[in-house]
């Protein structure tokens, strides 16, 4: 089967989950309405994005723009040789400070996000890591791990048709927000998200920062990306082993957090949503 075929399924079967409908199956015309010149992971992409611009959370403009393109433009310019579809960068509105991003190139940076880290390289650092999880395809590994799960459990094929595609980004939003990655998914993202984050000239320390500023604070303000991330001093323990062992890369940043340049954001900045 298809891999998008067997995404829609699972991603039915989280949402069949969600409003305790498990064990009915759904049987329509799978969707053919989808541009065929466009492949699984931009679909899955288009179709989030179509979502977060209906909830009217996609962020236009506004000035926190002028702090996050330098940052973007400079990981796209080192990440996108590994990964055959245009990075985009996005603002959104959410109540969690927070970032994710989705197969087919979209990165998503909730507004508070930019309030919350305390430098440009710990920001850089929090969206090389996205990134990495796109290059890695990590979304649709798990999303397909689901499936198997699902299939097993409700023992019955679920066919979905094209008026579901709606559903399937909700449902997908939903995955995104409550993704478990294995710790070592997780770390190589770390290790991946490091490498571009030097090559971009940002300080790779900066990730190692932001776990540093997770343990000591307050478990409610800590963003949701790394929230269920019980094992930060191990990742920050591999991502310093990694610097150890590739001087010629890492040796000339400073681990000292007093040496980077703090992120000034205006205060209250103004926001024009997408519509
Ligand atoms: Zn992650």
């Amino acid at each position: 089967m298809k891999t998008f075929e067997r995404l829609r399924k699972a991603l039915l079967y989280i949402t069949a989950a969600t409003v305790g409908l498990v064990g009915v199956a759904v049987a329509q015309t799978p969707s053919a309405s989808q541009g065929q010149s466009q492949d699984e992971e931009q679909q899955m992409g288009q179709e989030v994005f179509n979502e977060l611009k209906a909830k009217g959370e996609i962020i236009e403009s506004s000035p926190l723009y002028d702090q996050l393109r330098p940052i973007a433009d400079a990981i796209t310019r080192a990440a996108q040789p590994r990964y055959n579809h245009p990075f985009k960068f996005y603002l959104v509105h959410e109540p969690q400070p927070n970032a994710f991003a989705t197969p087919g190139g979209n990165v998503y940076v909730v507004d508070s996000l930019l309030y919350f880290v305390k430098n440009t390289d710990e920001l850089a650092g929090t969206l090389c890591h996205e990134v990495s999880h796109t290059i890695h395809h990590d979304t649709m590994t798990l999303m397909e791990k689901q499936q198997k799960i699902a299939e097993r459990e409700v023992g019955a094929a679920i066919l979905l048709g094209p008026s579901a595609a709606h559903v399937l980004a909700i449902a997908l939003l939903g995955a995104l927000h409550s993704l478990r990655y294995s710790r070592d998914v997780e770390s190589r993202a770390d290790i991946t998200g490091s490498d571009i984050c030097a090559a971009t000239g940002y300080n790779p320390w900066g990730l190692v920062w932001l776990f540093q500023d997770f343990n000591n604070a307050n478990v409610s303000q800590v963003p949701q990306l790394l929230s269920d991330h019980p094992n930060n001093q191990n990742r920050i323990e591999a991502l310093e082993r990694h610097f150890r062992r590739n001087p010629s890369v890492f040796k000339k940043f400073n681990p000292d957090p007093k040496s980077a340049i703090p992120l000034v954001v205006p205060d209250k900045a103004p926001e024009v949503f997408l519509r």
